[in-house]
């Protein structure tokens, strides 16, 4: 079965995603588990989590299908003492309220070095994964480290960093990556030929291990292969396009794991973009 949805809003609360994700034709969703560009969270209350469960199951989701993003001022990674501790904290705090959703699967960018270099910046989020785990020994919520873009100080642009990061971590059974097509694209993973994502395969398995791919941030790219410019396009609308896509999806390693949209817009133009990628997935036979 395919698994497709998009990055949906909790402003009306955890509870109406599930149905509002059923309302876009998705099967799967993404969330934030608070406002992404705030430091202060609070934990979701029983009443919260108990609703959220009940409309998951009315709604027929499957919560090994669902994946929480981290919030965008986390930078495990930061050589700002004061902003490394609160992303370790944040951290901690969000994949908290990943587990008592349910929620199997968080993810998040590993992190800027700010100019004092990748060695540096890998440290940081190395030693930051340590102490993030170790005060969560029982959640049980597995960590995505997502491939971004290769733009400002970014870590994780190549799978030798994510692999980099996760094979030195005393932690690394709990860790594993999440795929993002535009920021692949940005980074030169030519996903519309089949060398390219034999290529990807290679380079995944190599480096960190094809089972550790658990989900795909499915979005076109504005730009040119190459340009690690991070700017996110309606699927088909693109550079990837609708035929790179058709390339991407007709294999089986990925089109099998959650495939989630992050392409510009809401509920309405996401349910546009499900229909295209549906589309896609018709014409090459696997749905
Ligand atoms: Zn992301
Ligand atoms: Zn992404």
């Amino acid at each position: 079965m395919i698994k497709l949805g998009a990055h949906m809003k909790i402003s009306k609360g955890f509870k109406k995603v599930p149905e509002d994700t059923v309302n876009i034709g998705g099967n799967t969703f993404q969330i934030f588990t608070h406002s992404p560009r705030t430091w202060n969270m609070k934990q979701p209350s029983e009443r919260e989590v108990d609703e959220f469960k009940l409309n998951m199951n009315k709604f027929n989701i499957d919560f090994e299908d669902v994946l929480v993003h981290s919030s965008y001022l986390i930078n495990l990674a930061s050589p700002k003492d004061d902003i490394w501790e609160k992303s370790i904290n944040t951290m901690v705090e969000e994949i908290k309220a990943t587990d008592k959703l349910g929620i199997f699967y968080y993810n998040f960018h590993p992190g800027s070095h700010l100019g004092m270099g990748e060695e540096f910046g890998i440290e940081k989020i190395i030693e930051a994964l340590d102490i993030i785990f170790k005060e969560l020994v029982h959640t049980k919520v597995t960590v995505l480290l997502e491939n971004v873009a290769k733009k400002g100080g970014n870590i994780g642009y190549s799978m030798e960093q994510l692999g980099a990061i996760i094979n030195a971590s005393e932690f690394k059974n709990r860790l594993g990556i999440t795929f993002d097509t535009c920021h692949g694209f940005d980074s030169n993973y030519d996903i519309r030929n089949k060398e390219g994502v034999l290529k990807l395969f290679d380079d995944i398995e190599k480096n960190v291990g094809l089972e550790k791919l658990k989900m795909i941030h499915l979005n076109d790219s504005k730009y040119d292969l190459g340009a690690g410019k991070d700017r996110h396009e309606f699927i088909g609308k693109g550079y990837i396009g609708t035929k790179g896509f058709a390339n991407f999806l007709s294999f089986d390693e990925v089109c099998k794991l959650p495939l989630l949209l992050e392409t510009p817009g809401d509920d309405e133009e996401h349910a546009e973009d499900i229909k295209v990628v549906k589309e896609i997935l018709k014409n090459i036979g696997k749905l």
